[in-house]
C-alpha cells in the first residue's frame, strides 16, 4: 500500500494492466487527485476514490443545496442562527486568543466558546488574521502549502432528452445506463495531452476524463417534466498563458470540448441541447473565495494528506491561536460532501472544552 502511494500512476497501469480501457479507468481515477500520470505519488487517487466510494454513493433528492438546506435546519432548530450571504472580513483576536469575528460590512460576532473557519487554511491565516498575530516563519508555511494552477470547468447542459448509450448497445431502456453518474475516460494519450496543455496554461484539446452527472435520471424534480440535466466537467488551467482570461468564449471552448467528446458516447445529446452555462476557475474563486477556486481548498496529495494535511502543525484541527479552530476540505480526511472535516474539528472543540 505504500509503495502504491508513493509511485507514479504510470507505472502502477503499466506494472498491474494491459487493457487500455483499464488503463483510463484507472488513469481516471489517478488524475481526480489534480495529478498527471508522471508525478510521484499519483498512484494514491487509485487506491483513495475507489476506496471512499466503496460503500456507495448517495444523493440529495432537489440537489446538493438540499443538503446545506438540512445542516441550517438542524442548526436551527438546535438554536442556532445561520446569517446567509455574510463574509467574514476578520478573526478577532485578543490577547492571543479568538474571541470573534467581523463580517465583511463591519458587524461583530463574540464567540463565547469557539470560532471555527472552514474556509482554506491558507485563506484563513493569509487574509482573516492580522499578521502580527503570526509567528513569521509559520506564515511563510501556510503560504507555501501547495495549491497549484489546475482548476476546475464544470460546465451545465440543458437537454430535450436523456443520453442514450448507443455506441454502446444501449437503447435508452438499460437500467444499467441510467445512473446518476457516469465516468468518461477516453485514453491515457487523451489524458496525456490534457496535462501538457495545463502546464502550458492554454486550453486543453482533449479532454483526459471527466465526471458526467445525469441527475435528473434519477430525480426529475430537478428538470421540467421529460427534460434533462447533464453535468461534465474536468480540469483547466487557472492562470492562461498570453494573458488569456476564462471571458465567455473560453468557457464555450471548453463546454463544446467537452460535449463534443461526451457525444462519442451518447451521440444523441447534440441534438437535445437546448442551452448550457459553465463556471470556470476564476468563477468559483468568486463565487466561493478558495484560492484559484481549488475545490480542495489546498492541494490534496500525499505530502498534504492524512497527518500532513494540510501541514503537520495544523493536522489536528488547533491553530496557534487559541479558541480557533479549522474544519472543511483542507483538512482530514480532505474534500468530497463526507461531513468528515466537521466531525472531527467537532470532536476536538468538545475535549478541549470540557
Ligand atoms: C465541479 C465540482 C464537482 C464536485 N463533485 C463532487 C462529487 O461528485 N462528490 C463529492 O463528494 N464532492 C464533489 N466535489 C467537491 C465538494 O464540493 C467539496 O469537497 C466540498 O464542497 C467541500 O466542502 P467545504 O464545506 O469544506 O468547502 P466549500 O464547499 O468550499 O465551502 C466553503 C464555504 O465557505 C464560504 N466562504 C469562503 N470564505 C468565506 C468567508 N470569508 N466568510 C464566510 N464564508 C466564506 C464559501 O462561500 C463556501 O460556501 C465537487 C466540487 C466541484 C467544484
Amino acid at each position: 500500500m505504500a509503495r502504491v502511494a508513493l509511485m507514479p500512476a504510470r507505472q502502477y497501469l503499466e506494472e498491474c494492466f494491459t487493457s487500455p480501457e483499464m488503463r483510463s479507468l484507472m488513469a481516471f481515477f489517478a488524475m481526480q487527485t489534480k495529478t498527471s500520470l508522471d508525478q510521484p505519488g499519483s498512484a494514491f487517487g487509485m487506491v483513495e476514490l475507489p476506496w471512499s466510494h466503496a460503500g456507495g454513493v448517495t444523493r440529495a433528492r432537489g440537489g446538493m443545496s438540499a443538503v446545506c438546506d438540512a445542516i441550517v435546519r438542524a442548526l436551527e432548530e438546535s438554536g442556532g442562527t445561520v446569517l446567509r450571504d455574510s463574509h467574514v472580513g476578520e478573526v478577532i483576536i485578543r490577547g492571543g486568543c479568538a474571541v470573534g469575528v467581523r463580517t465583511a460590512d463591519g458587524q461583530e460576532i463574540g464567540a463565547r466558546r469557539a470560532v471555527i473557519s472552514a474556509v482554506s487554511p491558507v485563506r484563513t491565516f493569509t487574509r482573516l488574521i492580522d499578521p502580527d498575530q503570526l509567528d513569521p516563519a509559520f506564515l511563510r508555511r501556510v503560504r507555501s502549502i501547495q495549491i497549484d494552477n489546475t482548476g476546475v470547468i464544470k460546465c451545465f447542459y440543458a437537454l430535450d432528452e436523456a443520453p442514450v448509450f448507443s455506441e454502446s448497445g444501449d437503447d435508452g431502456s438499460n437500467r444499467g445506463f441510467r445512473t446518476a453518474a457516469g465516468m468518461l475516460c477516453p485514453s491515457v494519450d487523451h489524458a496525456d495531452t490534457m496535462w501538457r496543455y495545463i502546464r502550458d496554461r492554454r486550453l486543453p484539446t482533449k479532454i483526459g476524463w471527466s465526471w458526467c452527472t445525469h441527475t435528473s435520471t434519477l430525480d426529475p424534480s430537478l428538470a421540467p417534466a421529460g427534460k434533462h440535466t447533464l453535468g461534465l466537467h474536468v480540469w483547466v488551467p487557472v492562470e492562461l498563458a498570453d494573458g488569456g482570461t476564462w471571458d465567455a468564449r473560453a468557457k464555450e471552448t471548453m463546454a463544446m470540448r467537452l460535449l463534443d467528446e461526451y457525444t462519442r458516447c451518447a451521440p444523441n445529446v447534440k441534438d437535445a441541447l437546448i442551452a448550457w452555462t459553465a463556471r470556470s476557475p476564476t468563477d468559483y474563486e468568486e463565487l466561493m473565495d478558495n484560492p484559484n477556486g481549488n475545490m480542495n481548498h489546498v492541494d490534496y496529495t500525499p505530502h498534504q494528506a492524512f497527518g500532513f494535511r494540510p501541514l503537520p502543525e495544523l493536522s489536528d484541527y488547533r491553530t496557534p491561536i487559541e479558541g480557533l479552530y479549522l474544519s472543511g476540505a483542507g483538512m482530514h480526511p480532505g474534500p468530497a460532501v463526507t461531513g468528515l472535516p466537521g466531525h472531527n474539528t467537532a470532536q476536538v472543540v468538545l475535549s478541549d472544552l470540557e
